[in-house]
C-alpha cells in the first residue's frame, strides 16, 4: 500500500466518500485519488513524492500554476496583518475596481465565499428584482450545488424540474426548467410558454462541466434576444470561464452582454472567492442598498483578496498573456488529438482560451447528449495510463482540462510524448480485449 492508498483508507472512514468534494474521489475512473502534499508551478507532487503534470489545476483557479510568487508573498503579508476583521478594507475595493475594469458587463460586484454562493446569491437577486418564479437552466450545465440548480437534465423540449437528488424539494425543483445547449428551436418553445414566468436564464457562457463544450455561433446572442423581450434577466456563469478564456472572460470574447455574471475560481488566486456582478440597477436590489438579503462572516476576507488581486492585477497587466495561453492549449489540444489518431483512436472536442476537453468519440459534441455518447470508459483507461507516466488529467470524461502560463513548451511536449505511449498501450488493450 502506497501512501496515498492508506490515507484514503483512513480518509473513508472519516469523511463521506473519503473527500470533501465528490469528483475527488475518482469514481469516474477508478482506483485511489492521488493525496497531493505540494505543488509548484505546473507540477503537483503526490504523498509518495511522485511528481505530476497537472491539468486539473484545482478545478481551474491556478491559472498562474500553483504556488505562484507574487500571490505567495500577497498572502503572506496580509496574514502578518491579521487574518479577518468582519470591518470593510480598503482591498476590497481594489479587488472590486479591477474585476469591473476587466469584466464588461459588471457595473457593480458583491464578494462571496465560492462560485455555489454566487450562482444562488444571483438567482435569488433575479427572483426578488423580477417577481417572478422560473429559472432556466441549461442540460450539462453545472452551477453549484444550491436546490433550485441540482435539477436532473431532461430529455426533449423543456423539461418541468425533477430533482436531481434527494434531499431537493420537488416543490423547489419544479420551478427549474432544463433545455439542451445549443438548440434554438427548444429555446424559443421555454420563452414561448414560459416567457412571463422566468426571472432568469443561467448558462455556462462556454459549457465546462461536461467536458468543454462551445456555444454555436448565434446561440448566446439568440438567448440574450429572449431574456431582452421577456424581461428575464441573463445570467452569465463565468465561474469557469471568467478570467480564462480571456481577461474579461466568454462575454468579452463574444461580446454578449449579460444582466447579471457569476464568477470564483480564478478570481480568488487559489483562495476562496466567489463574486456576483452585473447592471448597477440590478445589483441595488442586494442589502443593504436594496431588500434582497445576502451576507457573509468571511466575505470579502482580506488573505483572499490579496490572493485574488495579486493574479488578477498579473492577468490584467501581461501583455498578451491569453494569446500565449491560447496558443499553449491549442498545441496540447493538437497533440494529444494526433497521438490519439497515429493509434487508431477516433476524438472529437473544443478548446478557447485556457480551457480545453477531448472525448472519444467519432461524432461532434455540442450538447449533454452528445457528451454522454462518447466513450466514459476508454477515457477512464487513458487517465489511469496518463497517470502512471506522471500527468494528472481530471478524473472524470466530462470536465474541461486547463491551461496554466506554467505549462512551459518543454513540459506540454513531455505530456504529448506520455500520450503517444499511453494511446499505444491502450491500442494494445483494445487488440488484446478483442
Ligand atoms: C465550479 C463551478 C461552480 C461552483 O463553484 P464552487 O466554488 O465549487 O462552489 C459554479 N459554476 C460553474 C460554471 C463552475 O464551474
Amino acid at each position: 500500500m502506497n501512501r496515498s492508498e492508506s490515507l484514503f483508507a483512513r480518509a473513508q472512514e472519516l469523511m463521506p466518500g473519503g473527500v470533501n468534494s465528490p469528483v475527488r474521489a475518482f469514481r469516474g475512473v477508478g482506483g485511489t485519488p492521488v493525496f497531493v502534499e505540494r505543488a509548484a508551478g505546473p507540477h503537483i507532487f503526490d504523498a509518495d513524492g511522485k511528481r505530476y503534470i497537472d491539468y486539473v489545476l484545482s478545478w481551474g483557479p491556478m491559472i498562474l500554476g500553483h504556488a505562484h510568487p507574487a500571490i505567495v508573498e500577497a498572502v503572506t503579508r496580509a496574514a502578518q496583518d491579521g487574518t479577518s476583521f468582519g470591518c470593510p478594507t480598503a482591498k476590497e475595493n481594489e479587488l472590486a475596481e479591477l474585476v469591473i475594469e476587466m469584466v464588461p458587463s459588471i457595473e457593480m460586484v458583491r464578494m462571496v465565499n465560492s462560485g455555489t454562493e454566487a450562482t444562488l446569491s444571483a438567482i435569488r437577486l433575479a427572483r426578488g428584482a423580477t417577481g417572478r418564479p422560473k429559472l432556466l437552466k441549461f442540460e450539462g450545465c453545472y452551477h453549484g450545488h444550491g436546490d433550485s440548480l441540482l435539477v436532473a437534465a431532461g430529455s426533449g423540449v423543456a423539461t418541468l424540474g425533477i430533482p436531481g437528488t434527494p434531499g431537493v424539494l420537488p416543490e423547489v425543483a419544479q420551478n427549474t426548467l432544463t433545455a439542451p445547449f445549443n438548440d434554438v428551436a427548444a429555446l424559443e418553445r421555454v420563452f414561448e410558454v414560459h416567457g412571463a414566468d422566468l426571472a432568469a436564464a443561467i448558462i455556462e457562457p462556454v459549457a465546462g462541466n461536461m467536458g468543454c463544450v462551445m456555444p454555436r455561433a448565434g446561440y448566446l446572442e439568440r438567448l440574450r434576444e429572449l431574456c431582452t423581450k421577456h424581461g428575464a434577466v441573463l445570467i452569465f456563469d463565468e465561474v469557469m470561464t471568467g478570467f480564462r478564456v480571456a481577461a474579461g472572460g466568454a462575454q468579452a470574447r463574444f461580446g454578449i452582454t449579460p444582466d447579471l455574471t457569476t464568477l470564483g475560481k480564478v478570481i480568488g488566486g487559489g483562495l476562496p472567492v466567489g463574486a456576483y456582478g452585473g447592471r448597477r440597477d440590478l445589483m441595488e436590489h442586494i442589502a443593504p442598498a436594496g431588500p434582497v438579503y445576502q451576507a457573509g462572516t468571511l466575505s470579502g476576507n482580506p488573505l483572499a483578496m490579496s490572493a485574488g488581486l495579486a493574479a488578477l492585477r498579473i492577468l490584467h497587466g501581461t501583455d498578451g498573456l491569453y494569446e500565449d495561453l491560447d496558443a499553449r492549449t491549442r498545441r496540447l489540444f493538437d497533440g494529444l488529438r494526433s497521438a490519439a489518431s497515429s493509434e487508431g483512436f477516433a476524438t472529437t472536442g473544443h478548446h478557447i482560451g485556457a480551457m480545453f476537453g477531448i472525448f472519444f468519440a467519432e461524432h461532434e459534441v455540442w450538447s449533454y447528449d452528445d457528451a454522454k455518447r462518447a466513450d466514459a470508459a476508454m477515457f477512464g483507461r487513458f487517465f489511469h495510463e496518463m497517470l502512471q507516466r506522471g500527468v494528472y488529467l481530471a478524473p472524470s470524461a466530462f470536465e474541461a482540462g486547463f491551461m496554466s502560463t506554467m505549462h512551459s513548451d518543454e513540459v506540454l511536449e513531455s505530456t504529448i510524448t506520455a500520450a503517444r505511449s499511453a494511446f499505444g498501450a491502450l491500442r494494445q488493450f483494445v487488440a488484446e480485449s478483442g
